[in-house]
């Protein structure tokens, strides 16, 4: 059995008292989210340690958005995979496309980021997505396919078991533009593919989530696809009842 995911990447988002508040409303609501759908949020780095205090003791899981390319040292305004798991997080975001987009990150560099992700026992929620040129010039499944090859493919089985991959197309992102049920399937098929070229049976015990622009209006019909594990979860994760029905509506 698949783990069904439902995370919320709160990216630039809400200050200390802010997402106190946000914390807090999903901690009064998790009674009415299915038991086996796993809330994770993440917040800002600066609002790690407050949000974990809030969390601390319920079922939700804590992720960052990020984490460095080294281990430690000399590195002004990295944060390090052991620091994140050090105040509390089992999980870190990792290749958002505005990572790769506005922040260079390649290939190369989440290969590093992931190694240390895990190990330091944290899961990475692993992005990938082609762009809307991408799509119209139907070369979203080599995109996609290069994408998984050049970083999962330098994992072990091992430590592929501890991945979770987040499909995001990026003209989805935040554009209020939904992948339909069907093309987000097609290509969440396509993922599990390409991992079982390379891991076989493991593949389908990797979870895959959908983001860009999920919302408590879309989120049945894309979760009710077989290859759709949960979602990634940006502008709706800022509303802790939309978060909720989203992750309700398996
Ligand atoms: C995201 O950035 O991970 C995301 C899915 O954003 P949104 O839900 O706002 O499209």
């Amino acid at each position: 059995m698949r783990k069904k995911i439902v995370a919320g990447n709160w990216k630039m988002n809400t200050t200390v008292s802010e997402a106190v508040e946000l914390a807090k409303g999903l901690v009064a609501s998790l009674n009415e989210v299915p038991e086996d759908v796993k809330l994770v949020v993440a917040p800002p780095f600066t609002n790690l340690v407050p949000v974990s205090d809030v969390i601390s003791g319920t079922s939700i899981a804590l992720s960052s958005q990020n984490c460095a390319d080294q281990e430690k040292g000399a590195y002004t305004g990295e944060v390090s995979a052991k620091m994140v798991k050090s105040v509390g997080c089992s999980y870190v975001i990792l290749g958002h496309s505005e990572r790769r987009e506005y922040y260079g990150e390649t290939s190369e560099k989440l290969v590093k980021k992931i190694k240390l992700a895990l190990g330091e026992g944290l899961s990475p929620i692993f992005c990938i997505g082609e762009k809307l040129q991408e799509r119209q010039d139907n070369i979203h499944f080599d995109v996609i396919a290069a994408q998984i090859k050049e970083v999962l493919f330098e994992l072990s089985a091992e430590e592929m078991a501890q991945v979770v991959v987040a499909y995001e197309p990026v003209w989805a992102i935040g554009t209020g533009v939904t992948a339909t049920s069907e093309q987000a399937q097609e290509i969440h098929a396509y993922v599990r593919g390409i991992l079982a070229e390379k891991f076989g049976e493991l593949a389908q015990e990797i979870s895959i989530l959908y983001g860009g622009s999920c919302k408590p209006s879309n989120a049945k019909e894309l979760f009710a696809c077989p290859d759709i594990d949960g979602g990634l979860i940006g502008g709706a994760a800022l509303k802790a009842s939309d978060f909720i029905a989203i992750a309700q509506s398996y």
